[in-house]
């Protein structure tokens, strides 16, 4: 037996409770692993809560990702005792997921863990690292240098805001954080935030062209955050847009496009090709202290999960938040 969280729909509700389960319960898939950490996305809290239409069939196992160690492998690509990292491909939404001590994943999910990395610092890493990583690698595609000028972050304090400050600063930018919590600047200073504004200065409608002040942005957040990104960044500057945490409109013009030649360029890391995802993992791994991720992260236990998925859709998590599985 192990124990996993599982949510069920009573009267179009969801349920999250922390089940005993057996090893034959869990989806027929050739890799069987041992789940040392799993972590809260944003996306997680959607689900467990119910607030978001995430999941497509209960009972689900959620968690978005996982990192652990193959117990029982059919497949040529990974053996017994390697450690592998999963994020993305709808595993807590379509599959049964990582919030639990056993998970069975198909093995094209999985990527190895980089060597000098543990499964700890993966999963405080986790699905919001990684995103941050492919925003970081977006701008330098679109030619956004440390010399280009200063970047911005919205949502900073939250899990892909704060990895993308501390990548940002260790890759030698100027990175300016967006925050909704005034309470937070020196932990975002410590991530590597150069300064730090307020979510309210960056909140007001935005006329189409406003005064260039970034190279650069990175947008977790949507609607008029991310429209205003638009119409302040510099001719020729990209943003990287991500996540919705503040809603899923946005309210611009084609003027930033066709005037200052700026490009918009979505991020998804749920589908994002496994050569690229392998890359990204490398780089983590380059540039982020053991240090770096226990500054940003805080562990909890599966049974405390269903109270910081409430928190994370609230907008009340810091950094990010880790659950501890099977790990010594
Ligand atoms: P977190 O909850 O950790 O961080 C989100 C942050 O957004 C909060 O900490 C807060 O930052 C800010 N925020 C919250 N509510 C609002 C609001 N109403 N208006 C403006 N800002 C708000 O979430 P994650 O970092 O895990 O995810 C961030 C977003 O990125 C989510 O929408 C998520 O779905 C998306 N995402 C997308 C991925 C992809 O593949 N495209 C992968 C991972 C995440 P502060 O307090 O500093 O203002």
């Amino acid at each position: 037996m192990f124990k996993a969280l599982v949510l069920d729909q009573i009267d179009g509700k969801t349920k999250a409770e922390v089940r005993d389960l057996e090893v034959s319960d869990l989806p027929n898939e050739p890799l069987l692993v041992d789940v040392d950490y799993s972590s809260i996305n944003y996306k997680d809290g959607l689900a467990i809560t119910g607030t978001g239409r995430i999941v497509s069939q209960f009972p689900m196992v959620p968690g978005i990702d996982l990192a652990g160690t193959v117990t029982e492998s059919h497949s040529d690509e990974f053996s017994v005792g390697d450690t592998i990292i999963m994020t993305g491909w709808s595993v807590g939404e379509r599959f049964w997921g990582g919030l639990s001590e056993k998970a069975r994943l198909k093995p094209e999910w999985c990527v190895p863990l980089p060597p000098g990395m543990t499964s700890h610092d993966a999963m405080v890493i986790g699905t919001a690292g990684l995103t941050a990583m492919l925003c970081v690698m977006a701008l330098e595609d679109a030619g956004v240098t440390p010399e280009s000028g200063e970047v911005v972050v919205s949502g900073a304090a939250g899990g892909v805001g704060s990895v993308a400050l501390r990548l940002l600063a260790a890759l030698g930018y100027e990175a300016v954080a967006i925050t909704g919590r005034a309470e937070m600047e020196s932990y975002l200073i410590a991530m590597g935030a150069s300064r730090v504004i307020s979510r309210d200065s960056m909140q007001e409608s935005a006329k189409p062209l406003e005064k260039q002040r970034w190279a650069g942005g990175i947008d977790t957040v949507g609607d008029t955050i991310l429209a205003r990104m638009l119409a302040e960044t510099h001719y020729g500057g990209a943003i990287a847009a991500c996540g919705l945490a503040g809603g899923y409109k946005l309210p611009t013009t084609v003027m930033p496009f066709i005037l200052r030649n700026v490009r918009l360029q979505g991020v998804d890391s749920v589908m994002c090709p496994k050569e690229t995802r392998t890359v990204a993992w490398q780089r983590l791994q380059q540039l982020l202290s053991s240090e770096d991720l226990v500054e940003m992260s805080q562990t909890i236990s599966l049974e405390e999960v269903p109270e910081y998925a409430e928190k994370i859709v609230n907008g009340q998590v810091r950094g990010r938040t880790l659950v501890k599985l099977t790990a010594q």
